[in-house]
């Protein structure tokens, strides 16, 4: 079953119960993987487990939130205990904030992005690499942004996050090369998620101008980010660790 050897391979995805993360458990589930679908979204993340057992694969919800360092550990544990191991996560998570300038941006907004989106991806690589140290491999796959590779105007404090994610990868790739785990990021443009049906709803007029900055026309859609995440954590992808797979429509080449 399927084209990515994933077949009954134990993965976890953060953030699944929407968006990006539901597109994810959903392929994965595809081709073959018991997947670990965490959410701080009870109701969603029960949707999506119901939407994988629908298409005939096998998944099962845990809540957590990220940023809290205890839920993270038993969420890994929980994982463990249910498949025996943790092939491939996908720390997929995040939150966006309203548009602002950086001095009119405040302290509690930049002290709750960094939480979710910096502390909690670290704490997931925390608990899933001496995970995957026990097992002797396994593979990580980060959701940054084009905000992690370049400039993001009005978004200040996310960008930085995003930039974080990228040097988590990095530096994380460097250390546990030799141990047999790849780590990589995905770098989406925009994409239609939820995420940015809230982002249109204070701004309803911005939607010609994002379709503007992809090169190809148009925005993204949640499975083509999927695809890149199944890719990067299959072993087609053996040889790519450290990486910073843009999925923009050529939005970061211009
Ligand atoms: P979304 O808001 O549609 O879905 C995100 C999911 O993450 C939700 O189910 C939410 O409940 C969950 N979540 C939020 N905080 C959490 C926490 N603390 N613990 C556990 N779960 C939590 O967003 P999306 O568009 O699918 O985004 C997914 C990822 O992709 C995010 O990291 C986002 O920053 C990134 N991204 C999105 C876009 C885009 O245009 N949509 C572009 C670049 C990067």
């Amino acid at each position: 079953m399927g084209k990515h050897g994933l077949n009954g391979k134990s993965v976890l995805v953060t953030g699944a119960a929407a968006g990006i993360g539901r597109a994810a458990a959903l392929a994965f589930a595809r081709e073959g993987a018991r997947v670990a679908v965490a959410d701080v979204d009870v109701a969603g993340g029960e949707e999506t487990v119901a939407l994988v057992e629908q298409h005939g694969g096998r998944a099962f919800f845990i809540r957590c939130d990220i940023a809290q360092a205890a839920q993270v550990e038993s969420m890994v544990a929980h994982v463990v205990e249910r498949h025996g191991r943790l092939d491939c996560a996908f720390n997929n998570a995040g939150i966006e904030i309203e548009h602002l300038p950086l001095a009119e941006s405040d302290e509690a907004t930049f002290d709750r992005i960094m939480s979710v989106n910096v502390k909690g991806v670290w704490l997931c690589m925390k608990h899933e690499i001496r995970q995957m140290l026990k097992q002797g491999g396994g593979a990580i796959v980060n959701t940054a942004s084009v905000a992690g590779l370049v400039g993001a105007p009005l978004q200040p404090i996310y960008a930085a996050s995003k930039h974080a994610v990228v040097g988590l990868t990095r530096t994380a790739a460097a250390e546990y090369g030799k141990a047999g785990i790849r780590i990589n990021a995905v770098c989406p443009g925009i994409i239609r998620t939820p995420m940015l049906e809230r982002a249109l709803e204070r701004e309803p007029r911005r939607e010609k101008s994002i379709v503007k900055v992809h090169p190809i026309g148009r925005l993204g859609e949640a499975e083509e980010i999927a695809n890149a995440a199944l890719w990067l954590c299959s072993d087609n992808a053996s040889f790519v660790t450290g990486h910073q797979l843009a999925v923009d429509g050529g939005l970061t080449a211009i």
